[in-house]
């Protein structure tokens, strides 16, 4: 190696040198290396912000220092890091290992991942101040000696004589029982001396309520508990499906095998789908560990931070969070739980894309220790794992105490007179929804289309109203008397005549909550309805309050989105109505069946927990179809043979995984011309440097064809191995700067089309 003098940073013995790799949170997927100076280096830490100069003009910019080397590096120049931003890395060894995965497993940038993956509370240190705290100076025995000190000085040297270390200003003169005056004068006198110190300004406890009240475990949950702690104590990293019915007791296994994990002095994380759908959960994990740390998106900046500093220090056992706690800062994990594996929620859909599946997966093989994925639907690609014997099926194939699942009567929509001239509650559900009130049972209606009416429809011209930016039609809101965009929320009073040609007498089309809720309150007059949608659920705790007056029966009918679809278990529920199944069956996505299975298995969970038993009724145009048959015999097995036969044919996941490359731009044309380079690019040189068999799909309009005025366009690339498609993508990733202005995103493993 010959040496290289060209720039005062040069080093030419470079045996004492330390370098650091620096990633940015920018989309670029290398890293760059800066000299620590002398004086950073006791204090620098991987997983710590540093200021380097970077880019055009050598701007100070922000990075995360991901690593240390005595060893040079292969580079030419090497600047020097200007400042250290962080005293303490903001993440461990652990962490960064997970972060580097994450960004080679979804073709982002490290420094993107890390940024995202830290919350901003931790970044800003909110909730901490530079608060002035005090100590005895060195040798101030001696100067006391020829001194005279007033009664409240000496209570203050005597505090500080009965402590060690500095001392927080108002704790010491409330200690003291004095003012700020007597400590500027011992100050002055060289006895005290003071030093700012980041601290917490108020902490935050998370100690729970501790019941400790035990339920008698069927054999089926028995073996489930033994087998995950058996696998506790191997040291292996298994994955578990915990395959049970709805209201098979599957909390409650987590549960048991997590007061295991404590025992041990280890953490536990618990991921579910929505924190705020899911209260009953939470209360469930309070009564049952001393210190939950739960980890809702109401949290301020100054509580994030708070809990990730007391998660560190291992001072909480169990935390129950969305998809990002799986990046809570557990020193000393001992097991992962998923709970619903199958919702949509665990996938983030910004950049970095991750699933919380996946990236739990690699956190509990790093930690050998093993992970439970639980549901009653699983996704096919978890499913087909099982089958392959990639992890160990767990079934909870019946519900506690002997409750059967309930009856599904499928109702043919168009049969139905009524259905066809607008109503949303057919002759058949009417009649069960009397006889349930009748019998005092409560009942619970499943839309998912919020607002008046999704479509606001011209008879003349047989247009719909559309929003200007997307390509979407706009919902009809009664209440709030506005046309609005479901997609970037623009929004119009509502028209009276047609946009497009001129004409009055605009047709409301279609269902919504805000319409059922009317129907409802027409045909069932001094009955109680409660309608739970974003529109009804924008104030935080609202959620608990409508549940809570739900549970206490004030509340006979309760009306909803998918909001209302999981986790509620309200035992004097005896009806669940699906007012229309069809809506996500005719989504234009290869998913849309195992949804709609998904979603029927879920509501119909709601019913029949309690003793006055309970069934659902589904209405749908389409009563034939697989999705909707199987899910009214609760087969899911059956099921999911069909579907992955189904998929195996077409070649799609999950026995292929996708990436998806979306681009947008503001020109049409622009797009269109970049999608097509980008294929090029992929046939040329890609698959022939990479040389497999990939297919290419596209380039193609997004379904959603424009949003927030952009044209969409994409492509997507399908193998086996991810690996593979991520090779592909690197030989075509660096001509992406070249087609600017048009953005473009990558996305492996899409769940949204
Ligand atoms: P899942 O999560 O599978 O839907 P849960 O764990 O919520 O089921 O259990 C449903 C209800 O049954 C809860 O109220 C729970 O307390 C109760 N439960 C769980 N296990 C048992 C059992 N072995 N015996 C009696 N009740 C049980
Ligand atoms: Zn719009």
């Amino acid at each position: 190696d010959l040496p290289e003098v060209s720039t005062p940073w040069e080093i030419v013995d470079s045996e004492d040198q330390l370098y650091a790799e620096v990633v940015f949170n920018l989309p670029m997927l290398k890293s760059y290396h800066y000299l620590v100076p002398s004086g950073l280096r006791d204090n620098i830490r991987p997983g710590s912000r540093v200021r380097v100069p970077f880019g055009t003009g050598q701007k100070l910019t922000q990075g995360y220092c991901v690593s240390l080397t005595r060893t040079r590096p292969a580079h030419r120049n090497f600047k020097s890091i200007e400042s250290l931003l962080d005293a303490a890395p903001l993440v461990d060894a652990a962490m960064l290992r997970l972060t580097r995965w994450i960004s080679e497993e979804y073709l982002c940038s490290w420094g993107q991942v890390l940024d995202s993956v830290i919350p901003a509370g931790v970044k800003s240190k909110a909730g901490t101040r530079e608060l002035l705290h005090f100590e005895l100076a060195e040798g101030y025995e001696t100067r006391l000696t020829t001194l005279k000190l007033s009664a409240t000085q000496q209570r203050i040297v005597d505090v500080l004589r009965s402590t060690t270390g500095p001392m927080a200003g108002d704790e010491l003169t409330s200690l003291a029982e004095c003012g700020l005056s007597p400590l500027q004068t011992l100050r002055n006198k060289g006895i005290v001396v003071a030093t700012k110190i980041r601290t917490w300004s108020k902490s935050v406890s998370s100690v729970g309520e501790n019941d400790t009240s035990a339920i008698l475990l069927n054999r089926n949950q028995h073996s489930a508990v033994t087998r995950v702690i058996e696998s506790l104590a191997s040291g292996k990293s298994e994955t578990f499906l915990l395959y049970g019915v709805t209201g098979s007791g599957k909390t409650e296994v987590y549960i048991r095998v997590i007061e295991e994990v404590v025992r041990y002095g280890r953490q536990a994380i618990v991921l579910v789908p929505e924190i705020s759908l899911t209260p009953q959960t939470i209360r469930r994990f309070r009564k049952r560990f001393a210190s939950v740390a739960v980890l809702h998106s109401h949290l301020s900046d100054a509580e994030r931070h708070s809990y990730w500093q007391q998660i560190a220090r291992g001072q909480v056992q169990v935390i129950v969070g969305a998809r990002s706690a799986i990046f809570a800062p557990a020193p000393n994990l001992g097991l992962v739980v998923i709970d619903e594996e199958h919702e949509t929620s665990f996938k983030q859909d910004s950049t970095p894309r991750y699933h919380a599946r996946e990236v739990a997966r690699q956190r509990v093989r790093d930690a050998g220790i093993p992970l439970i994925l639980g549901s009653a639907t699983p996704t096919l690609e978890t499913w087909l794992r099982g089958i392959r014997k990639e992890e160990i099926v767990l079934s909870l194939p019946y519900r506690v105490a002997q409750r059967p699942l309930p009856p599904v009567m499928i109702v043919d929509t168009r049969n139905d007179q009524s259905l066809q001239k607008g109503a949303s509650l057919g002759r058949a559900l009417l009649v069960a929804m009397r006889e349930s009130l009748a019998k005092k049972g409560q009942i619970i209606l499943f839309l998912n289309v919020r607002g008046y009416s999704p479509a606001l429809f011209c008879r003349a011209c047989g247009q719909s109203v559309r929003c200007p930016d997307c390509d979407v039609t706009l919902t009809y809101h009664k209440q709030r008397q506005i046309a609005l965009c479901h997609s970037c929320e623009y929004s119009i009073d509502p028209p009276t005549s047609c946009p497009n040609c001129g004409k009055p007498g605009l047709l409301f089309l279609g269902q919504g909550t805000e319409r059922l809720e009317h129907e409802l309150k027409a045909r069932f007059p001094g009955v109680s309805v409660l309608r739970m949608d974003s529109d009804t659920m924008q104030q935080k705790g609202s959620h608990d309050r409508a549940l809570e007056s739900f549970r206490q029966g004030e509340v006979r009918i309760l009306l909803g989105t998918q909001m209302i679809a999981k986790g509620l278990d309200f035992p004097n529920v005896t009806l669940v109505g699906v007012i229309d199944a069809d809506t996500s069956l005719h989504q234009p996505d290869f998913r849309a069946s195992e949804r709609t299975f998904q979603l029927i298995a879920q509501v119909a969970g709601r019913t029949g927990r309690g003793e006055l038993g309970g069934k659902v009724l589904v209405q749908t145009a389409c009563p034939d179809q697989p999705a909707i048959l199987y899910a009214a015999r609760h087969d899911y097995a059956a099921f999911a043979r069909q579907e992955l036969e189904h998929r195996h044919t077409l070649g799609y996941p999950p026995f292929v995984r996708i990436l998806r490359i979306i681009l947008r731009g503001e020109i049409e044309a622009d797009v269109e011309k970049a999608a097509e380079r980008i294929r090029v690019g992929l046939e040329s040189k890609g698959l022939e440097r990479v040389g497999i068999q990939a297919k290419i799909l596209g380039p193609a309009p997004c379904p959603v064809a424009r949003l927030k005025k952009y044209f969409r366009y994409q492509l997507q690339l399908s193998h086996p191995s991810g690996e593979v498609l991520g090779q592909l993508w690197r030989e075509v990733e660096p001509i992406v700067p070249e087609l600017t202005p048009v953005e473009i995103s990558v996305d492996l493993d899409p769940i949204s089309f």
